[in-house]
């Protein structure tokens, strides 16, 4: 009943109102169909935001398969074939019941013309946890359709329920207008994306010579605006190395008032030591790794300047006044393009309450570095390991000190510039009528880099939310009409790319 009725949203840039006459008609009529379609597409995000399938609660795995085979009932309806739910096994420790499933990856085609290119899309139907005691104002399983706000709220609406069902609507709207489907579509639907994608590298590698062999490109909506105002294309990501300094001692913790100025403490140790990776302003203080970081190039210098962003954006996400750097330039490049080093915590110190006058017998330091274009991980962590041990040495102590890398995850960047980014900047001015914007991201999304380098193809990633979203917050809500313009954008971008003569 709450369908109904969604009549005046308002987009950032409503360009079907402003420039219909210029929209060449093979778009006209798929966007006619999409918004024909707003309560239908809408009533299908309600039935899977309805499925509480979060992947880290382990008592909820039967509702994220669940979701899988609402998924494939979905697919069958739309004359997707070759539907395949492919098991990944068993859940690896630490895990409470050993027997435990991993949900399985959905596969499937829509189309399969040796003439036409093919596209693998991917997104992921987990969740995070969501409960109502967090705060939320409603029942975070129930999908609000808020037509006042022209807000979609609910657990998965923006991460990533709602854009992984764009591709669906894409499909329904191109059969509904009689329109020709421009690429052969393959599926490629995760349920542990909130879990650390586990097990889905191997399957990636395993099929990228079988059910993906034929793919031409792979597109990812599963990332935001930078802001709320402007659409963006993104191109990047930066990588992590994380890092851990152990600094032992005595063979016990200690009474400061029996032990205090008479031994070595392994915090001090390492208090000084994890003091001289980075200074205050951010710059890291390793030797060797400034030269291993791409110099920036005259033509990025003009992505940034194009960039809708600003020095409050930073302060007001971050609710403070604690920039490092005040021009817009300055706080983009570092956060996408420039290597950053952040101390994390201590492990095994003291970190309750109160006044306890213990000596910690064993600490570890925890810090990671973003790593961006063309760092070497091992090069690096060879660098990083050497700059503590010199440092430690300085220090004459009698205790031990050694740093060891616990995870490295590659970074990405794309040419922002190639046939898919040139197809779905093409698709944005026509349906948003702006240019995208060209980001990059300074977190990072693993799975990118695998995708790339198994299938050999460029990857796009193409966001359908704000960044205003809420994606792991409470509250979560996606726009209406970035709902019904990102469906408009995927099914553009999809035939742009299809005309495009390169890959
Ligand atoms: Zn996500």
């Amino acid at each position: 009943m709450f369908l109904r009725g969604l009549t005046s949203l308002v987009a950032p840039v409503q360009r079907s109102t402003i420039m219909s006459a210029q929209i060449p008609t093979k778009f006209d009529q798929f966007f006619k169909k999409v918004d024909e379609l707003k309560p239908e597409f809408i009533d299908v995000v309600a039935q899977a935001v309805a499925i509480p399938a979060v992947s880290s609660d382990e008592s909820l795995r039967p509702q994220v398969v669940k979701k899988a085979h609402f998924l494939v009932s979905q697919l069958e309806s739309l004359g997707f074939t070759d539907i395949q739910l492919k098991p990944l096994g068993l859940q690896p420790p630490p895990v409470t019941d050993p027997k435990l499933e991993l949900p399985p990856v959905v596969l499937s085609r829509y189309g399969s013309d040796p003439k036409k290119k093919t596209v693998l899309v991917y997104g992921h139907y987990d969740v995070q946890p969501a409960s109502i005691e967090d705060g939320w104002d409603t029942e975070p399983f129930t999908l609000v359709v808020d037509e006042e706000k022209g807000q979609l709220r609910g657990r998965g609406a923006t991460d990533d329920t709602g854009p992984l069902t764009g591709w669906l609507h894409v499909v329904r709207a191109h059969r509904e207008a009689g329109i020709e489907f421009p690429v052969n579509l393959i599926t490629c639907f995760e349920g542990m994306e909130e879990s650390g994608s586990l097990g889905l590298e191997e399957l990636i590698a395993k099929e990228a010579t079988e059910y993906f062999k034929d793919v031409d490109a792979v597109c990812i909506s599963d990332n935001y605006w930078l802001g709320t105002r402007k659409p963006v294309l993104t191109y990047g990501l930066r990588g992590c190395n994380y890092y851990q300094t152990i600094v032992e001692g005595p063979k016990a913790d200690l009474h400061s008032g029996v032990f205090g100025g008479i031994i070595a403490e392994p915090m001090i140790d390492l208090v000084k030591v994890m003091g001289t990776l980075v200074d205050s302003d951010g710059k890291i203080q390793v030797k060797g790794i400034d030269e291993m970081v791409a110099p920036v190039t005259s033509k990025e210098h003009e992505i940034y300047e194009e960039i809708d962003f600003s020095l409050d954006e930073l302060n007001n996400a971050s609710g403070s006044n604690t920039a490092l750097y005040t021009k817009k330039e300055d706080i983009l490049m570092h956060r996408w393009r420039y290597p950053s080093l952040s101390l994390h915590g201590v492990e095994g110190a003291f970190s309750a309450q109160g006044a306890k006058t213990v000596i910690p017998a064993k600490v570890m330091g925890k810090f990671s570095i973003r790593t961006v274009p063309d760092m070497d991980s091992e090069k690096l962590t060879k660098l990083v390991i050497d700059h503590c041990d010199k440092e430690f040495a300085k220090l004459n102590s009698p205790n031990k000190c050694k740093t060891e890398l616990i995870h490295d995850g590659a970074y990405w960047a794309s040419d922002p510039h190639n046939a898919q980014f040139s197809a779905a900047s093409k698709a944005t001015e026509l349906v948003y009528g702006v240019k995208p914007d060209l980001t990059r991201e300074g977190g990072s999304i693993p799975i990118t880099v695998t995708f790339q380098d198994e299938l050999k193809t460029s990857v796009l990633l193409l966001p359908m939310g704000r960044g205003d979203d809420g994606a792991h917050s409470i509250n979560e809500k996606l726009d209406i009409s970035n709902f019904i313009n990102g469906i408009k954008l995927m099914g553009a971008y999809l035939h742009y790319y299809a005309e495009s003569k390169e890959n």
